[in-house]
């Protein structure tokens, strides 16, 4: 079998992890694969690279920024390759740009094009071992890009769908999805396996667990992808308990199979704006130019001819686009512009709200128990998200999680 496995951060953090990621990949090896890791930074590495360079600029240069947040993945790549040649087992650590991964020009948020798999394939033909940097590719001019956070998800999706591996396995430091974020719901449980439609919505929706475009990438490739830990011992991992598989069928259909929320999201409102025919496209087409994404979009009913605008994108951002908020409401007019990076989303997914009415009621009732107010709420076929107070979140996913049934039985 040809296996693609990939360590995040926790995973790899010191050269006492390094060794147990080592020795799980020497396992594999012994059983007769063949495999190729891909590996993410130390944990927090990333962020402190980030920290720097806001450090010396309040808006960074992308090329700048993405040469400089890349570097934690070659550190942990060489690391690992020199771990295992130590234990006697070959291995070679590959950049991005060593196996051509191509990506298209947008810093921090690339997009892979191509892959080169002759170069892998020829590695493992020898019997080596391939460790390949997440989260990097290089762009036509030959910069490198990096795959937004948590991007190493998508490098070995990417890689696994490239190769044609036998099987996909992200190792990290949860043993699988849950119906909520662990850390903040005690009462979330292990869901064994998931659909790419609900995991899509979860991961987009901010469940960490995954990148989102990691999923898409699964769904469109039909790669299956396994979640496990990196910790427990290797036998109690994968099908025979423990993990998850994200594949194209559900065990059962749920209503609601799991709740997500994200923290990175910021609220910018437009006051007063005059409400006439294209105004919003003059609002929102220059923050597409600058390549800004657009989550949520709540418009006011008009009043007197003036109409107040409410969107949000990530956090990241929110200094760039206000920026161009302000000059674009210097040409049409308004009466002021507000920011609020103190909010959160909570979401809940689930296929079986294609079926089932009411699911959206029953998550504001919920809410309002518990005297949580709403500021904005979006709905896609099984998803409904809301815009609450950050400092509520919390309170709001476990309530939703017990609301919806989703507790240890
Ligand atoms: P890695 O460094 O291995 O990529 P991440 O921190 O990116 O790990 O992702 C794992 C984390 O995702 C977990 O520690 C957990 O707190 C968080 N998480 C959020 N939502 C979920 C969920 N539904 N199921 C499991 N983990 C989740
Ligand atoms: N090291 C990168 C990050 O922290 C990529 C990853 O961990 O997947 O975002
Ligand atoms: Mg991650």
């Amino acid at each position: 079998m040809l296996v693609v496995q990939k360590y995040g951060g926790t995973s790899v953090a010191g050269t006492e992890r390094i060794r147990n990621v080592a020795e799980r990949v020497r396992q594999s090896r012994h059983k007769g694969n063949k495999v190729v890791v891909i590996l993410s930074a130390m944990a927090g590495e990333t962020n402190r690279l980030v920290d720097l360079a806001k450090q010396v600029s309040k808006e960074p240069d992308g090329r700048e920024y993405d040469q400089l947040v890349s570097t934690g993945e070659q550190v942990t790549i060489a690391l690992l390759a020199l771990t295992l040649q130590s234990m006697g087992v070959p291995a070679r650590s590959f950049l991005g740009h060593q196996v051509r991964l191509l990506t298209d020009s947008s810093f921090s948020k690339a997009r892979i094009k191509s892959i080169d798999a002759e170069i892998i394939h020829k590695e493992l033909n020898k019997n080596t071992v391939v460790v390949i940097a997440g989260f990097q590719g290089t762009d036509p001019e030959g910069n490198i890009t990096t795959l937004g956070r948590g991007g190493s998800d998508t490098t070995a999706v990417a890689i696994a769908a490239a190769l044609k591996a036998d099987a996909c396995e992200i190792y990290t430091d949860v043993d699988g999805v849950y119906t909520a974020d662990p850390r903040v719901c005690p009462e979330a449980r292990l869901i064994p396996i998931i659909t790419y439609e609900e995991m899509l919505e979860l991961a987009s929706s901010g469940a960490k667990v995954l990148q989102s475009r990691s999923v898409e990438l699964a769904a469109n490739y039909r790669v299956p992808v396994w979640v496990k830990s990196a910790f427990l011992p290797v036998k109690k991992n994968g099908s025979k308990g423990g993990g998850t598989l994200v594949t194209n069928r559900a065990m059962e259909e749920m209503v609601v199979s799991g709740i997500a929320h994200d923290r990175n999201e910021a609220k910018v409102a437009v006051r007063g704006l005059a409400d006439r025919p294209g105004v919003a496209a003059r609002l929102f087409a220059p923050l597409a130019k600058a390549d800004i994404n657009v989550d949520m979009i709540v418009q006011n009913i008009s009043e007197d001819g003036y109409t107040d605008l409410t969107f949000t994108v990530s956090k990241i951002e929110l200094p760039k686009a206000l920026r161009i908020m302000h000059q674009q409401v210097r040409k049409i007019g308004a009466q002021k512009i507000e920011a609020d990076e103190k909010i959160a989303k909570v979401s809940i997914v689930g296929v079986g709200m294609k079926s089932h009415a009411g699911v959206a009621s029953r998550m504001f009732e919920t809410l309002a128990r518990e005297g949580v107010n709403i500021q904005m709420i979006s709905t896609s076929e099984i998803k409904v998200s809301v815009v609450i107070r950050e400092a509520e979140m919390e309170k709001a996913v476990r309530a939703l999680h017990k609301a919806f049934g989703l507790g240890k039985k």
